[in-house]
């Protein structure tokens, strides 16, 4: 499946629900966002029939991501049946990591390839501020279930916010002793900014750390640590996706960054969104959807695929720097 300004879209992300168990400052107001009503939440024989439309079109990754994915019932039959879905490649996740000591197992066996667990700080106090309910022990303990599950790669994504001031060293250092790849994320305007952002008071530019500033910082800090700078991890040694890889010198692991403002992406932009109410949503950053409940509630596979079609055809060339969406992440599935 190709897009008008020639990229190929194989991949689907998915939000299986706008419903979370935590709160976070760069995602969602404080008191949570107003929730889609029962009956307009797609069912999950909905995702898979509209998973079996998007595969027949070329859609070879999934990723099943939310508000959190595993407050979801029957998220691990999900799982299942989106693996044994012909042309279906890759199944992946993102996750707080919560509930994982009681579901990675399960993940694993239904035949989840990938986990990427969000933790922005090690540091419990700054865990809770953000997160506003968490416990960072609760996703700590996420990470070690995923990791004796046997997930591999098992990734961390870290939103990075200036005036958060994260320790980012002692963050990219998780990548040294275990196999576990750190992932820098630019905090990024989605949502209605006059709700969400740090104490309530929105996304501003002055709270992005740009990708090469961040780069520079942990490198000054971990030469003074004695550690040694970050070096290039060579090719993306996972595969595919928009982050740039490094390595300290010996790491099990890796450290990425993900820069979708400093350095757009788009031009390799190879995703279509399914929110969770059932709208395709061809770019994260435009409020443009296009409804594929009702074509999956009372129309046949060919006008399903028409839906796919029409958002694939309205994919922007870039998302030319547009702050501010009418949804926020958690709604729109990040
Ligand atoms: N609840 C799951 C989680 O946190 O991993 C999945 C949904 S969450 C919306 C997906 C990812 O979006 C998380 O890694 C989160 O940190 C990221 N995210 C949310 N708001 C963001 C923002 N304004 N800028 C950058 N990343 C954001
Ligand atoms: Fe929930 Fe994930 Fe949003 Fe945090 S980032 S509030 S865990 S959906």
């Amino acid at each position: 499946m190709k897009d008008h300004h020639g990229r190929v879209i194989d991949y689907l992300r998915i939000s299986l629900t706008d419903r979370c168990n935590f709160r976070c400052v760069y995602c969602m107001p404080e008191d949570g966002v107003c929730q889609i009503p029962h009956d307009e939440i797609l069912r999950i024989e909905e995702i898979e029939r509209l998973v079996r439309v998007a595969a027949d079109l070329g859609i070879k990754s999934v990723r099943l991501t939310g508000g959190e994915p595993l407050v979801r019932k029957g998220v691990e039959d999900l799982v299942a049946s989106i693996t044994a879905t012909p042309g279906i490649e890759n199944v992946s996740m993102t996750t707080n990591g919560v509930l994982l000591p009681q579901m990675a197992k399960d993940l694993k066996a239904a035949g989840l390839d990938r986990v990427n667990i969000s933790l922005d700080t090690l540091d419990a106090e700054q865990f809770r501020k953000i997160t506003r309910v968490g416990k960072l022990e609760d996703t700590l303990a996420g990470i070690e279930a995923a990791l004796e599950a046997g997930f591999n790669p098992v990734k961390i994504n870290a939103v990075t916010v200036r005036s958060l001031e994260q320790d980012v060293l002692e963050f990219a250092k998780l990548s040294i002793d275990r196999p576990l790849h750190v992932r820098f994320i630019e905090f990024m305007p989605v949502g209605d900014s006059t709700s969400t952002g740090i104490d309530g008071q929105g996304w501003g530019k002055a709270d992005v750390i740009p990708s090469d500033e961040l780069i520079e910082t942990i490198n000054a800090q971990a030469e003074e640590a004695g550690i040694g700078g970050l070096i290039p991890a060579g090719k993306n040694p996972l595969g595919w996706g928009p982050a740039k890889y490094y390595q300290f010198e010996g790491a099990q692991g890796t450290v990425g960054f993900i820069s979708p403002l400093s350095r757009h992406f788009c031009s390799s932009c190879n995703r279509l969104r399914l929110t969770a109410d059932g709208k395709i949503r061809p770019c994260l950053f435009s409020d443009e959807e296009f409804d594929v409940r009702t074509p999956l509630r009372t129309q046949t596979d060919d006008e399903v695929r028409d839906v796919l079609l029409t958002a694939l055809g309205a994919k922007p060339d870039e998302h030319h720097d547009k702050v501010g969406t009418e949804r926020n992440m958690s709604q729109i599935g990040g």
